[in-house]
């Protein structure tokens, strides 16, 4: 019999969409004993392209399910720095997450499709189900029914929407997202490692010129290194890409201190680079309706301002797993519970991650010219950029991590 075969009333849970959130709920799930079918439109899952970071807790989750972390990422000292090099802060890290996780720093650089091939690897056989474009559902109070487009369908005890930022069961769920652009394309490449040997291979810096982000990690591709680099640039909406991509970047970074220049010219931008227009939509106060709840970016898409979307994205996973151990989804107050207890530890910390992100980019990215030459001035000469990354980005998940403390080493 495979995973999918065994289907007990009770035990049933459907999860649409197997990204990073739906195949870590599906883990988390599994571990507890849940029968999971993850329901994929395309014929395999297509992680997004490109490089990821991913911070120490959310390592720690995927660790707790069975992922050999060592040589998963690289580690990274992250600095800010202005478009000319001018240091402005440096992430601090924190010796007790450290030591209570046993890894070392925040931020590990990777390959997106190495680090979901990873997860995908521990689903057991028959757990996915490709090719189900997933319609619509119906809720009866005591079960809930799936449709797929072109027909056929399943029964489930419960239903996590997972399927990303147009997701059609949040919408069925909460109504249209009002999704609209943040103002902001980015660009994302990487090249090997050995294209810039003099570069030192565990610093990363986040740079900003007036209006422009360009910033280079280090990371591993296939446990190999290699650099990831990217651009984040204002434009408006349906903007259309430029013809060649090559000589566009160059000329954002024309007036940049070495290394950023450099990394154009060693990357393969036929294979190496990747544009994506970035979407929010307002931020929700419930993710769960009746019997369906919702994780990742079905209801909080995030800018790359966080770092931490498919971070978020996994972690929502772990904790949903977490809040439902042990309930029995026949007992409908038990499930309430249950999503009470998940929204309870996420929403809110969520929300504030996506809203400082956005405000980060705004800050970055949509001020006047007279105002953005006094920030300048401040965030080269001041410590508030670095006081701002601690309060308002570092805290809480610093109180999270040491909160998790069955993942702890010590
Ligand atoms: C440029 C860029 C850089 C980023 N950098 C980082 C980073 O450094 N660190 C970080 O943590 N995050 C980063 N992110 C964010 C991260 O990629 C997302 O937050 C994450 O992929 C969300 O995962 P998800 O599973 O919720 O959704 P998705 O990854 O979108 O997965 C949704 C899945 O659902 C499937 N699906 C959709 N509709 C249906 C349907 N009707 N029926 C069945 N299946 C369906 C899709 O095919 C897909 O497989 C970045 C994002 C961008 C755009």
């Amino acid at each position: 019999m495979t995973a999918s075969e065994n289907w007990r009333p009770g035990r049933r849970v459907a999860i649409v969409g197997a990204g990073p959130s739906g195949v870590s709920a599906g883990l988390a799930l599994l571990k507890r004993g849940f029968d999971v079918r993850i329901y994929e439109r395309n014929p395999a899952p297509k992680p997004l392209g490109g490089v990821v970071l991913l911070s120490v807790p959310v390592l720690a989750v995927l660790r707790d399910y069975g992922i050999d972390i060592n040589d998963f990422g690289s580690f990274t000292v992250t600095e800010f720095r202005n478009h000319k090099g001018k240091l402005r802060a440096r992430l601090p890290f924190n010796s007790l997450i450290e030591q209570s996780f046993g890894i070392k720093g925040w931020y590990y650089g990777m390959l997106r499709s190495n680090a979901f091939a990873k997860m995908m690897a521990l689903l057991p056989v028959g757990t996915l189900i490709s090719n189900r474009d997933f319609e619509r559902y119906e809720d009866t109070g005591s079960d809930v029914t799936l449709h797929f487009k072109g027909g056929g369908g399943d029964q489930t005890d419960i239903l996590i929407g997972a399927d990303g930022v147009r997701s059609k069961v949040s919408v069925q769920a909460f109504g249209e997202p009002d999704l609209f652009h943040v103002g902001l394309r980015v660009w994302l490449a990487w090249c090997d490692a050995e294209k810039v040997p003099d570069l030192p291979r565990n610093m990363g810096n986040i740079t900003h010129s007036r209006h422009i982000q360009a910033s280079y990690f280090p990371m591993l591709h296939d446990g190999k290194p290699g650099f990831e680099w990217w651009i984040v640039e204002p434009v408006a909406e349906h903007t259309p890409e430029p013809i060649c991509v090559k000589s566009h970047v160059q000329g954002l970074l024309a007036n940049w201190a070495q290394p950023l220049p450099r990394f154009p010219e060693v990357t393969d931008f036929d294979r190496q680079i990747f544009c994506w227009d970035i979407y929010n939509r307002p931020s929700l106060s419930t993710w769960s309706s009746g019997r369906v709840v919702c994780l990742g970016d079905a209801v909080h898409p995030v800018s790359p301002y966080a770092a931490y979307g498919m971070g978020m994205a996994i972690e929502d996973g772990y904790f949903l797993g977490r809040a439902l151990a042990g309930v029995d989804l026949t007992d409908s107050n038990a499930v309430q519970q249950g999503f009470a207890g998940f929204e309870q530890d996420r929403v809110a910390y969520v929300n504030h991650h996506v809203e400082f992100a956005r405000k980060l980019g705004n800050v970055f990215h949509q001020m006047p010219a007279p105002l953005a030459v006094v920030r300048d001035w401040v965030f080269d000469r001041t410590p508030l950029l670095s006081k701002m990354i601690s309060k308002d980005y570092l805290a809480d998940q610093e109180a999270m991590s040491l909160s998790l403390k069955e993942l702890h080493v010590r």
